[in-house]
């Protein structure tokens, strides 16, 4: 059997295919392109919502909207990947009661820029824009098509309001104009399409460094690249879309989110980040631990023993991995002592397969699919691998050496078609830009 890979088409054939599709929806030429590119979390899962660092690239995947802007404050998209027309205004958008599904991305995100004052009250009751969307990022694959497609509307909002007020700057031209639109473009999702995201997808998709792995601090969205050149090295980061089927998981990842917030609040802390009074390190993570279960004793806590022992393997996860993130920082700082030969490789590579068997063990946000994509990539000579993005189901990433790529990749298709699980799909990750203009 072969690999199934990820179609890959040149960006100037999405642009064109982008505007005949707008074109042929709403009968005239657009006034603009952007994009934003899709995501993988290289290190740093299920800490974003903790103030943990995390430490995304951005993919050379991309999600691409024509516009044109309208003054009857409508707006209307039709999508390549979607059935059918979607039309709102902006005041039949709330919480709970908006459009349903796709549309609530887009539709979503001008709602939360008028929310949050980055486009003035008078300007969102007639602002609209007539939308298409394409798109190469796979939907549902945890790789961040939701964000992708907010993102590259929130350029041509912002775009649109600067056009009709010439006294308004363009927020995409800043580092931290685009702080502000991936913060609303969170909000969007969070409360438009009632999804729950933490805001590392928004950051990188609005912040990415072409080449570069970002590393993104979520106590406050600041970012700095980091030098981790996988291709320089003769390496290359493959991902593995599982395809497996959704599950109902929603609630799972609340849990997981509330049981942190419990934690946090019994220990006093702003986030659980906090806790470390410094950098994440092995050493004070031991003694984190044993403070933990130590208190979980006290009466006087809001948490009772039984609750603190559920909390107990969630922490060490959250905990373990900023540790992790923090050693992978330090492997490629400036100031790293490990030799710059294949010996960070493998001690990064070895930090990918800790940060699975910890999603695995202690977080329990893995499913079959992924622990099959992970062992075989594995056991086919990947430097490491783990899964990537909130879990059960989605994608995994493996490090591996340039010339292995095919045979990783065919060794995890074989693993799934033994086990008679659906067919994965493959892509290379290369660190690729942020959401831009086109045209
Ligand atoms: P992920 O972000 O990992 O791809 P999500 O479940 O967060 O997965 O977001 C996927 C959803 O985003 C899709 O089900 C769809 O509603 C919407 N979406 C993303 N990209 C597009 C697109 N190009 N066209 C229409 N809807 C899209
Ligand atoms: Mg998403």
């Amino acid at each position: 059997m072969s690999a199934a890979w990820s179609p890959e088409r040149p960006d100037q054939e999405l642009v064109n295919g982008v505007t005949d599709l707008f074109h042929a929806a709403w009968g005239f030429t657009p006034d603009a392109v952007f994009s934003a590119p899709g995501r993988v979390n290289l290190l740093g899962e299920h800490v974003d919502y903790s103030g943990g660092t995390v430490m995304p690239l951005a993919l050379p995947q991309r999600t691409f909207v024509a516009v044109s802007p309208r003054t009857d404050g409508v707006y209307q998209a039709v999508s390549a990947q979607a059935e059918g027309v979607q039309r709102a205004t902006l005041a039949e958008v709330a919480p709970g009661a908006t459009a349903t599904g796709w549309f609530s991305y887009v539709v979503g995100v001008p709602w939360a820029m008028a929310h949050e004052g980055l486009i003035d009250e008078d300007a969102a009751a007639h602002l609209g824009l007539d939308v298409a969307v394409d798109s190469t990022v796979p939907l549902g694959a945890g790789l961040s098509s939701s964000a992708a497609l907010e993102c590259a509307i929130a350029l041509a909002v912002d775009h649109a309001a600067s056009a009709t007020d010439p006294t308004r700057a363009l927020l995409a031209a800043t580092s931290e104009g685009r702080r502000r639109l991936a913060a609303a473009c969170v909000r969007a999702e969070n409360e438009i399409a009632g999804a729950s995201t933490g805001g590392m997808d928004q950051s990188i998709a609005l912040q990415a460094r072409e080449g570069s792995v970002l590393s993104i601090d979520c106590r406050d969205f600041s970012v700095a690249p980091v030098d981790i050149d996988v291709a320089g090295a003769g390496l290359a980061l493959l991902v593995i879309d599982t395809n497996a089927p959704h599950r109902l998981v929603d609630g799972q990842y609340a849990q997981r989110r509330a049981a942190c917030e419990d934690a946090r609040s019994t220990l006093g802390v702003t986030t659980l980040r906090d806790a470390f009074d410094g950098a994440p390190t092995s050493e004070r993570l031991t003694h984190l631990l044993a403070d933990w279960e130590r208190g979980a004793q006290d009466p006087s806590r809001n948490t009772s023993p039984a609750q603190a022992a559920r909390i107990t393997p969630l922490l060490r996860h959250a905990w373990s991995e900023m540790v992790r993130v923090q050693q992978c920082q330090d492997l490629f700082d400036d100031r790293s002592t490990v030799p710059r030969d294949g010996t960070r490789w493998s001690r990064l590579g070895r930090l990918l397969n800790d940060s699975h068997l910890s999603l695995r063990d202690d977080y329990r946000v893995s499913c079959p699919e992924l622990d099959v994509a992970v062992s075989a990539a594995q056991k086919a000579g990947a430097l490491g691998a783990r899964m990537t993005g909130g879990g059960f189901g989605g994608s995994a990433i493996a490090l591996v050496h340039g010339d292995d790529v095919s045979v990783v990749a065919e060794a995890v298709a074989e693993a799934f078609e033994a086990r008679h699980l659906t067919a994965p799909a493959f892509l290379v990750a290369a660190p690729s830009g942020p959401a831009r203009r086109e045209t």
